[in-house]
């Protein structure tokens, strides 16, 4: 069966390398029988902040207003803004969502920051009680793909920015994980403004080149939440730390147990 790809793209300039990079992906996937959805954030001027305004028809606790809360409830009878409803359509027909934006501050452009904060709200996607485990996004894939201004060499373990697989896990395992999806390896492009055009021609074709195979591709490894014990606030078993104790490497990123990173697990599958 053809399958949906949507990609939510955050940049201003039609002109930019991002623009380039999102219309590979487009041309691409569509050649090979995909049906592309482009949600293209500055274009649709998409409201970047969490507001009462997201939710039709009052709100429960106008005094003490708790985002996720209220839009637990709106999302559950109906009542959520007309864009969000929109995108979160969009997520649900989707087998696999790109993110394309230039790196801000070691992460998102506000303007998608707000559309995870908005549009991955509390019941939809994501839940308290049972953290990394809804069903909902379990067999779609999902995956960033960015620009940087720095060089490769400068988000390394001894570069002066640190190293890249810790920049990502935020995004990648507090986001794109979280909220289930099966998170493939990321697209960067090392600082496009700053290379050769040869380069930057380098970096395109190797996309579509990447692209052709894509949705075949084995996601990136995270700890299983069944790993967490529930009844203890959510901590590692003891007989999955046991397991892991004569190891070289911690688990994760975040779940390094003292012990060094796995090299480049948030950049690699199945490392
Ligand atoms: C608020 C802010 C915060 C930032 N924070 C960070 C940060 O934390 N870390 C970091 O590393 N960087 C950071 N940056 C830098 C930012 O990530 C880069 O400026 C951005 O990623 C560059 O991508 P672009 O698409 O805007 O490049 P552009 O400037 O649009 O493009 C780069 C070059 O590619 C050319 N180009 C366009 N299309 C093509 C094509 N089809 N083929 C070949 N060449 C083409 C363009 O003409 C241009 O010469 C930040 C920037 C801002 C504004």
């Amino acid at each position: 069966m053809a399958k949906k790809v949507l990609l939510v793209y955050a940049h201003q300039s039609s002109g930019s390398f991002n623009a380039a990079a999102k219309d590979a992906a487009v041309e691409i996937l569509t050649a090979q029988g995909c049906t592309v959805e482009v949600s293209d954030l500055y274009a649709m001027k998409f409201k970047a902040t969490a507001t009462a305004e997201d939710i039709t028809g009052g709100v429960k606790n106008a005094e003490h207003f708790s985002y996720g809360e209220e839009t637990k409830l709106a999302w559950e009878e109906g009542r959520l803004a007309a864009d969000i409803k929109e995108e979160q359509r969009k997520l649900t027909e989707a087998d696999l969502i790109i993110f394309q934006f230039p790196m801000y501050w070691f992460t998102v452009p506000a303007i998608m920051k707000g559309w995870f904060d908005r549009v991955l709200t509390l019941g939809f996607a994501y839940s308290v009680e049972k953290p990394y485990s809804l069903e909902i996004f379990k067999g779609k894939k999902a995956m960033l793909s960015f620009t940087t201004g720095a060089h490769e060499s400068m988000f390394s373990a001894n570069g002066i920015n640190g190293d890249i697989n810790v920049t990502l896990w935020p995004l990648q395992n507090g986001v794109l994980h979280c909220c289930g999806f099966q998170v493939l390896a990321p697209q960067i492009f090392w600082a496009p403004s700053h290379v050769s055009s040869e380069a930057r021609s380098a970096m395109l074709e190797a996309w579509r080149t990447r692209l052709q195979g894509l949705l075949k591709e084995e996601p990136l490894v995270f700890t299983p939440p069944e790993c967490f014990d529930k009844e203890k606030g959510f901590q590692l078993k003891p007989e999955v730390h046991e397991k892991h104790a004569t190891k070289e490497f911690g688990l994760t990123v975040g779940h390094h147990l003292g012990k060094p990173l796995p090299p480049n697990s948030q950049m690699k599958a199945g490392v």
